[in-house]
C-alpha cells in the first residue's frame, strides 16, 4: 500500500512540475509572440517615420532643417491612426530631448535615458527591447536608434546645435516605443492558470479513475491473497489432520484410503503391503525416556519413508510404534524377501540420541497383493497383521510373510481366543508345579505354578494361551485361577507330608495395571486357605517400570501380608539398574537365556556372575532359571547363587506328580537326617 501512496505522491509531483512547466512555456510564447509582433510592427513604424523625414526633405529645400518637433508630429500622427488597428495596449512614441537634440531625457524615464546614452557610446545601434514593471504596471519597451543617415541630417543638426556634434553615422537620438502590456500579461496569466488548472483536473479525474482502478486491483488483490491464505490455512489443516505430527508420515485414514483405491483398482502389477512394528519399544521409551521414543520412532519413520518413496510406494505411521508400507511391485523390490529383508536391515541401523545409541528392531507382516487376489482391505490387514503376529512371536526382529501356514495359525488363535475365556470360567485349565531348589543340596524350596490347558484333548503351549489371554484381557483371571489351583494344592499337601510347601505365582504386568491386585490375590489365598507368608510372586520388571509407584504400592502391600516378591525373566528386557533400586522385590530371577551357550569366560557368564553379584549386593534372593545341565549347575554354584529352577532338577509336574516328587524329597530329607 505504502508503495502505490509513494508513487502516486511522486506522480501528482511529477504532474504538478509539468503543468507548472507547460503553462509557463505558454506564457512565455504568448510573450514572446507578442514581441515579436510589436518589434514588426515598431520596425515598420521607424521606416515609415524615416521614410516621412525624407519626404519632408524633400517637398521642402534641402537646407531646411528637420525639427524634431516635427518627426514627432509626424510619428504621432502615423500611430494615431495604427493604434486604432492594433490588438494590443494603445502604445506611447516618445521622442526625447528638445528639436534637434534627440538624446535628450525625458523627466518620466531616466532609465530610458540612460539606455539611450549607452547605445550613443557604443555605437550598439541595434534595436532594444526590454519588459519592466514600473509603477506596477507591465511595460514593454522598444528602443530604436536614430542614426544621422545623411549628410543633410547631420548638417541640420549641427546647425541646430550650433557646433559640429554629429557626424554620418552617428547616433542621434531614439526612438522609444513603449506598451503597457500590464492587462496583457494578466491575460495570459490567466490564460496559463486556466491551462494549469485544466491540466490538473484532468490529471486529477484521470488519477480518480486511476485510484479507483488501483483500489480495485489492490482489493482483488487481497481477496486473491485471502483465497491464498484460505487455502494454505485449509491445506495445513488437511496436511495435519492427515499427517502424523511426530514423523511427518500419513496417518492410519489416508492410508487406508489408498488401500483401498489399491484394491479397488486391481493393478497390474499387484502390490505389497508390509505392516511394521517396533520391537520392545515401550521398554526403551521407559527405560531410556520418551524424548528417545520420539527420536527412535522419527528415525524409523524416516528410513520406511525411504524405502516408499523409492518405490513410489506410501509410509505411514498407524499408530504408536506401528508403521505400514503400500509399494507397488516393481523391479526395485520383486518379492516379498526383498521388502521384508530391506525394511528389517534399515530399521535396525543404529539411532543416536543424545547419550543414547539406540538399536531399534522390528518385526514385519507382508502380503503381496496381484491383481485378482484379496480386494478387500480388511482381509488384507487381518491377513498381514497375521504375519506381523507371527513374525514377533517367531523371536522379533523378522519378517513373515502371510502363506498358508500364517493363515493356520490365525484360525488357531481365533480359536484360542474364543474357547480360553470359557475355559478359564468352567475352570478347565490345569496347574502344573515346578520346584525352584537349592543349588547345593537340591532339595526343593518352593513350587511355581504353571498354567496347563488342553484344548480338544491337545495340550495348548502356556507360552501361546498366556499370550492370547494377555492379548484379550482374561490373563488376571487366569493368574488368578492358577494360583488359587496351586494354593489350594499345596494347602492340602502341606497337610499330607505335614510341614508347610511354599508356592509361586505368575501374575502378569497387565494384572499389575488392575486396581486392588493385592486384595484379589489375598481373597484366593483365603479361598484356598493357604498363608500368604508361603507365597512368591513372580512378576516382570515391565510390570514393574511402567508405573513404579502405583508397582510399588500393590508390592508393598502384598509384602505386608507376608508375601514375597521375585523378578521374574531378568535380564531379558532392557534392564534397568537405576529401577532395581527404586522396587520392592525379594528375589531375582536371572532369565533362563543367561545359560543357553554359557561357558567359563565367556561374556555371558561375565554378565552372570555380576547379576549375581549385585543380587547379592543388593541383599536379594537369586534363582537362576533354566538349569539343565551339570555344567550349567556348576557355573550356577560357582556365582555363589543359592536357588535355581531347571529340568536337571526336575520338569513341571502336574499335582500327583508333584505329590510323589515331595513325599520322596521329605523321605530323602528325613532319610538324610536320621544317617
Ligand atoms: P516362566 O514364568 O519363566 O516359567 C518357567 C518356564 O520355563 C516354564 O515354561 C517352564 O516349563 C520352563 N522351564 C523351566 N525350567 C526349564 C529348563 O530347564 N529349560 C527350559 N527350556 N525351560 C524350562 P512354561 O510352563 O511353558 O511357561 C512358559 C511361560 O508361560 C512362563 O515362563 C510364564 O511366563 C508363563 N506362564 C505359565 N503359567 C503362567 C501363569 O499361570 N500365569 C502367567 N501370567 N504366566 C504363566
Ligand atoms: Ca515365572
Ligand atoms: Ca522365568
Amino acid at each position: 500500500m505504502n508503495l502505490f501512496r509513494y508513487q502516486s505522491l511522486g506522480s501528482t509531483a511529477l504532474v504538478f512540475a509539468g503543468a507548472l512547466v507547460l503553462s509557463l512555456s505558454f506564457f512565455a510564447i504568448s510573450l514572446w509572440e507578442f514581441s515579436r509582433t510589436e518589434a514588426d510592427d515598431r520596425a515598420r513604424t521607424v521606416q515609415l517615420a524615416e521614410a516621412f523625414v525624407k519626404q519632408y526633405a524633400t517637398s521642402h529645400s534641402e537646407d531646411m532643417p528637420l525639427p524634431a518637433a516635427f518627426r514627432r508630429m509626424g510619428l504621432e500622427n502615423f500611430l494615431q491612426t495604427r493604434v486604432g488597428d492594433t490588438a494590443h495596449a494603445p502604445m506611447k512614441i516618445r521622442v526625447p530631448g528638445p528639436p534637434g537634440r534627440e538624446l535628450g531625457f525625458t523627466e518620466s524615464s531616466s532609465h530610458v535615458a540612460q539606455k539611450i546614452s549607452k547605445i550613443a557610446e557604443s555605437k550598439d545601434v541595434a534595436i532594444q527591447h526590454e519588459l519592466r514593471i514600473e509603477n506596477s504596471k507591465v511595460i514593454g519597451r522598444s528602443i530604436f536608434p536614430t542614426i544621422a543617415s545623411s549628410d543633410v541630417c547631420v548638417s541640420c543638426h549641427n546647425r541646430e546645435l550650433g557646433e559640429d556634434v554629429y557626424q554620418a553615422g552617428d547616433v542621434m537620438g531614439a526612438f522609444v516605443v513603449e506598451s503597457d502590456l500590464t492587462g496583457y500579461v494578466v491575460r495570459s496569466l490567466a490564460y496559463s492558470g486556466v491551462a494549469f488548472g485544466l491540466i490538473l483536473l484532468v490529471y486529477q479525474f484521470l488519477a480518480i479513475r486511476e485510484n479507483r482502478r488501483t483500489r480495485a486491483i489492490v482489493q482483488l488483490e487481497s481477496e486473491v491473497q485471502l483465497e491464498r491464505q484460505r487455502r494454505e490455512a485449509e491445506a495445513y489443516s488437511n496436511f495435519v489432520l492427515s499427517h502424523d505430527s511426530l514423523t511427518g508420515l500419513v496417518r492410519r485414514s489416508v492410508f487406508m484410503e489408498k488401500l483401498r483405491s489399491e484394491c479397488s483398482e486391481c493393478l497390474e502389477h499387484g502390490f505389497y503391503l508390509a505392516l511394521v512394528d517396533l520391537d520392545d519399544f515401550k521398554s526403551i521409551n521407559d527405560s531410556m525416556g520418551h524424548d528417545a521414543g520420539d527420536a527412535l520412532l522419527i528415525a524409523v519413520g524416516d528410513r520406511l519413508q525411504k524405502i516408499a518413496m523409492g518405490a513410489a510406494g506410501l509410509a505411514a505411521r498407524l499408530g504408536g510404534d506401528e508403521f505400514a508400507i503400500l509399494l507397488p511391485k516393481s523391479v526395485h523390490f520383486p518379492t516379498t524377501d526383498s521388502i521384508g529383508s530391506k525394511i528389517v536391515e534399515l530399521v535396525r541401523q543404529e539411532v543416536n540420541h543424545n547419550n543414547f545409541s539406540i538399536r531399534p528392531r522390528c518385526s514385519v507382516g507382508l502380503i503381496a497383493c496381484g491383481p485378482g487376489d484379496f480386494h478387500n482391505t480388511k482381509s488384507l490387514l487381518k491377513y498381514a497383521d497375521a504375519a506381523l503376529y507371527v513374525a514377533k512371536n517367531s523371536g522379533k526382529n523378522q519378517y513373515c510373510q502371510f502363506d498358508d501356514q500364517v493363515l493356520k495359525d490365525l484360525k488357531r488363535r481365533s480359536l484360542i481366543t474364543n474357547a480360553l475365556p470359557k475355559a478359564i470360567r468352567n475352570d478347565e485349565l490345569e496347574v502344573a508345579l515346578q520346584p525352584k531348589v537349592c543349588l547345593s543340596s537340591g532339595a526343593p524350596i518352593e513350587f511355581e505354578t504353571l498354567a496347563r490347558w488342553n484344548l480338544d484333548s491337545k495340550s495348548v503351549s502356556p507360552a501361546e494361551f498366556v499370550r492370547i489371554a494377555e492379548e484379550t484381557g482374561s490373563i488376571l483371571d487366569l493368574d488368578l485361577a492358577t494360583l488359587t489351583k496351586g494354593a489350594r494344592f499345596a494347602a492340602a499337601t502341606s497337610h499330607v507330608i505335614g510341614a508347610p510347601v511354599r508356592i509361586s505365582s505368575n501374575v502378569s504386568a497387565l494384572g499389575f495395571r488392575t486396581p486392588h491386585i493385592a486384595e484379589k490375590i489375598a481373597t484366593c489365598l483365603d479361598r484356598a486357605g493357604f498363608p500368604a507368608d508361603c507365597l512368591t510372586i513372580e512378576v516382570t520388571e515391565s510390570v514393574l517400570v511402567e508405573n513404579i509407584a502405583s508397582a510399588n504400592e500393590s508390592l508393598s502391600s502384598l509384602r505386608a501380608s507376608g508375601v514375597r516378591i521375585a523378578l521374574d525373566d531378568f535380564g531379558a528386557g532392557y534392564s534397568s539398574l537405576q529401577y532395581l533400586q527404586q522396587l520392592v522385590f525379594d528375589e531375582i530371577k536371572i532369565d533362563r537365556s543367561f545359560l543357553q551357550n554359557i561357558t567359563e569366560d565367556n561374556e555371558k557368564h561375565f554378565l552372570f556372575l555380576k547379576i549375581v553379584e549385585m543380587a547379592k549386593g543388593l541383599n536379594k534372593e537369586v534363582v537362576v532359571e533354566g538349569i539343565e545341565t551339570q555344567a550349567q549347575l556348576d557355573l550356577a554354584l560357582s556365582s555363589g547363587a543359592r536357588l535355581g529352577q531347571g529340568y536337571l532338577f526336575s520338569q513341571p509336574m502336574n499335582r500327583t506328580e508333584c505329590l510323589d516328587y515331595l513325599q520322596r524329597s521329605v523321605g530323602q530329607q528325613t532319610r538324610s537326617q536320621l544317617g
